[in-house]
């Protein structure tokens, strides 16, 4: 059974992310890190995924769908996978799940809750550490958030609503949330 990670910014899913994956073998497709290596590249298609994660926009449909669909293909039935970043709106959800029923790959989604305020207070933190600009402005940080809030929660719901959820707390400790999430997943 595969994973699909959903937290707002600053929710800490990236951690546990790491954490679980180490210790229970999933390959993590981290959809802004795959995304922010294309716009290392310095190609075309580089600049074009550059501007708008600068501007802390979605980057185009068609592009992002297309490099979760080479991951998939590219690896074996048996290995699980993590997806964190993915789907983010109703559109990317419904292409998502048709590759994934394609695939024949099942997956739980995990919500890791946090407000707002305080995902801005870390992640204002975090852009320090990681120097990523798209961390570093209050304002970006906040377009993101909202695009969390009006994008995607449209997709924790319906995936809610089909019993695929499990929520869990992140406004405490990375070791508690881990034993939350290690109880979720080891329910398969
Ligand atoms: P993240 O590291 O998840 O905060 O993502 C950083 C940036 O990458 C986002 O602000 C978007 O510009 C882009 N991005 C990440 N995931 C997606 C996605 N699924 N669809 C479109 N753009 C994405």
């Amino acid at each position: 059974m595969d994973l699909v990670f959903f937290g707002i910014q600053g929710s800490g899913k990236g951690t546990q992310a790491k954490r679980i994956a180490a210790e229970l073998g999933y390959d993590i497709f981290e959809a802004g890190g795959e995304l922010r290596k294309i716009a290392a590249s310095g190609s075309e298609l580089g600049k074009t995924v550059k501007s708008y994660i600068d501007a802390g926009h979605l980057v185009p449909h068609e592009i992002i769908m297309q490099v979760v669909k080479e991951a998939i293909g590219a690896r074996s039935k048996s290995q699980k996978i993590l997806f964190d970043g993915i789907p983010r709106d109703l559109d990317q959800m419904r292409d998502f799940d048709a590759i994934m029923r394609d695939a024949d790959r099942e997956f739980r989604a995990i919500h890791f809750l946090l407000s707002a305020e305080e995902g801005l207070k870390r992640i204002l933190g975090r852009a320090k550490q990681e120097g990523r600009a798209d961390d570093a402005d209050e304002s970006i940080i906040r377009r993101r958030m909202d695009l969390f809030e009006t994008k995607t929660m449209p997709v924790i719901d319906r995936y809610k609503a089909a019993g695929k959820v499990v929520e869990i707390d992140a406004n405490r400790s990375v070791d508690d949330i881990y034993g939350d999430l290690k109880a979720a997943v080891k329910k398969d």
